[in-house]
């Protein structure tokens, strides 16, 4: 029964959409006893290559995923302000809609909060919101010593009576998830069907609409 005024967000390229990402927003949602997990579809994600599939069906497959799953939605906000995503524009509007007090997690797998420090102002990032860092497998768990040290600074337990609206790291273990987009997409170009790692009307969304042909883009 969740408790936790707080909301978590899950920001990501989604491309696809898998059930990695669906199963650490429930176990996030479950761990801290939150009422929402927000998944947010990067429209153009400033730290990487651009997305294989379009905006519009990487967020139709979102819609898809999310749906049925309680307390699980999607947020199409940085696809409505188009332009490059940073997650410091998003972080502050949110901020801005919510009580000044209320907790907003901000979840990022351990690959990409090894580079946090390269975020557009991420000094404003980490004050804005929490920080929850989940392992994730073939993930080098040493950081970067500028990360490292900021981390310890700010590690704290969830649950934390003293925890306030942003600023703290929560390091979770929620056990690894082995899948990612980028096998996902490698599976699909060599001409395979990686159906477990999907929803059901994820995997039927990609046949329907013939997205990550053996034709297409392959990996870089
Ligand atoms: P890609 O392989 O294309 O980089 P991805 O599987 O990492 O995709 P993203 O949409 O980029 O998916 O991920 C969004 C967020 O979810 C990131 O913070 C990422 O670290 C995290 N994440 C995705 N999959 C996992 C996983 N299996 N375990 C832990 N974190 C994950």
């Amino acid at each position: 029964m969740p408790v936790n005024r707080g909301i978590a967000i899950l920001g990501g390229t989604f491309d696809p959409v898998h059930i990695g990402h669906l199963s650490l927003a429930e176990a996030v949602r479950g761990a801290l006893s939150l009422n929402q997990v927000r998944l947010i579809p990067s429209f153009s994600p400033p730290h990487r290559s651009p997305p294989e599939a379009s905006a519009a069906d990487r967020l139709a497959m979102l819609r898809l995923a999310a749906e049925g799953r309680e307390g699980i939605v999607v947020d199409d906000r940085e696809m409505i302000r188009r332009g490059r995503s940073f997650t410091v524009d998003t972080l502050r509007s949110i901020r801005q809609e919510v009580a000044p007090d209320l907790p907003i997690y901000f979840i990022v797998g351990m690959d990409a909060y090894r580079t946090i420090d390269q975020w557009y102002e991420w000094q404003t990032i980490i004050e804005l919101a929490h920080i929850v860092v989940l392992e994730r497998p073939g993930h080098d768990v040493s950081l970067p010593s500028q990360v490292l040290k900021w981390t310890r600074q700010r590690l704290r337990q969830p649950g934390d009576p003293g925890i306030g609206p942003g600023g703290a790291v929560l390091l979770l273990d929620l056990g690894k998830i082995d899948v990612s987009a980028t096998e996902i997409r490698a599976c699909f170009h060599r001409g395979g069907q990686p159906a477990k790692s999907l929803p059901a009307p994820v995997m039927q969304y990609i046949q329907c609409h013939g997205l990550y042909q053996s034709t297409g883009k392959k990996e870089s």
